[in-house]
């Protein structure tokens, strides 16, 4: 994107407003194969820019982000942050222990509240599924979701397609779509927001999708989705391109899901051995937080030839950088809305 406005994947996506028609980013269920390449695309100039020593430009200019978190966060909290500066807006960052939701404010409160602020866009993280999109009815400006629950994650999932066409192109692989890719997510499937995101963006991406986990993390019914499901994790490493390990996410566990973390990792850790014997070219991924020694050991989370973990976090500021430039081009009038609609 230029400061003029002028997208620059046009040409390649339907023209305008249709390349991207949404207000909002609610999750990845809500998005077209041809939306995700389009965000993907957008990525690749703030990728470039990230790695140059300026790495400022006046895109967002005048414009004010509220970064509204209900729930901790290091990684996502930051990289919309540094996102949101990068392109030139004025952020704030709203952390829940420090705001009114804890004196009981209802959450339409809080978002009426923020709306009358004239943020530009609202980021949010909420441990309710559903919360997000609940905001995004209440408010006049777009609303990102960075975590909702156990529902979706859509930056989440973006990046890591991100970080995996960059690691592939590197293998000298195709990397325009991932099809023929086979990618197992293994971990806390049932908690978490970033499989259901990761599934239904690989998947309309062209990948196959093995999902593993033992039985009781595993969320029924979830095959629907067109996965395969695993609870051996050997059997579901066999042949595998990617793997990608979740942690168990014990914040929203109620009760006693797993024997304990030493028999989780000897049964689902992703240690060097069963790596080699497995899936030896497979590369590894992690959204992050780690828990080293439980779902993944050190020396594979830090093998510099497989694993793009830290490559992850890069993407994840340009992804962002994207989601935020693309949202915001109503209120900044760019080149191509009239009357309230990008023609
Ligand atoms: N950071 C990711 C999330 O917010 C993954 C995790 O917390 O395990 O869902």
């Amino acid at each position: 994107m230029t400061s003029s406005g002028t997208p620059s994947a046009a040409g390649r996506f339907p023209a305008g407003r249709r390349a991207f028609p949404h207000r909002d980013l609610v999750g990845i269920a809500q998005l077209e194969r041809h939306e995700i390449l389009y965000l993907l695309e957008e990525a690749e100039q703030w990728v470039s820019l990230n790695r140059q020593s300026a790495k400022h430009t006046d895109n967002l200019a005048g414009l004010t982000i509220i970064n509204a978190f209900f729930e901790n966060s290091t990684r996502t909290l930051l990289s919309f942050e540094i996102a949101g500066k990068r392109l030139g807006a004025d952020v704030v960052n709203m952390h829940a222990a420090q705001s009114s939701v804890k004196k009981g404010e209802t959450l339409i409160d809080t978002a009426m509240t923020l709306n009358a602020m004239h943020a530009d866009a609202i980021v949010i993280r909420h441990g309710s599924s559903g919360a997000v999109e609940l905001i995004a009815s209440k408010v006049d400006c777009p609303v990102l979701n960075a975590g909702d629950g156990q529902h979706e994650h859509p930056t989440q999932a973006l990046l890591d397609a991100l970080a995996l066409r960059h690691a592939l192109r590197e293998r000298g692989q195709n990397a325009d779509d991932f099809t023929g890719l086979t990618v197992t997510i293994c971990g806390d499937i049932l908690h978490s927001r970033v499989a259901r995101s990761n599934v239904l963006c690989l998947q309309a991406l062209g990948a196959s999708v093995r999902l593993c986990a033992p039985p009781a993390l595993m969320p029924q019914g979830i095959d629907a989705m067109g996965v395969e499901v695993f609870h051996d994790f050997d059997a579901a490493l066999s042949g595998t391109d990617v793997a990608m390990m979740l942690r168990l996410q014990n914040e929203r566990m109620q009760g006693q899901f797993i024997p304990s973390a030493r028999e989780y990792h000897h049964l689902y850790g992703l240690t060097a051995k069963r790596l080699a014997a497995r899936a030896p070219d497979a590369l590894v991924m992690h959204p992050g937080p780690m828990n080293r020694g439980v779902e993944i050991d050190s020396d594979v989370a830090d093998m510099l030839d497989r694993s793009i973990i830290t490559r992850q976090v890069e993407m994840g500021v340009a992804i962002r950088m994207a989601c935020l430039d693309v949202l915001t081009r109503k209120a900044r009038g760019v080149a191509g809305w009239a009357d309230g609609e990008w023609v």
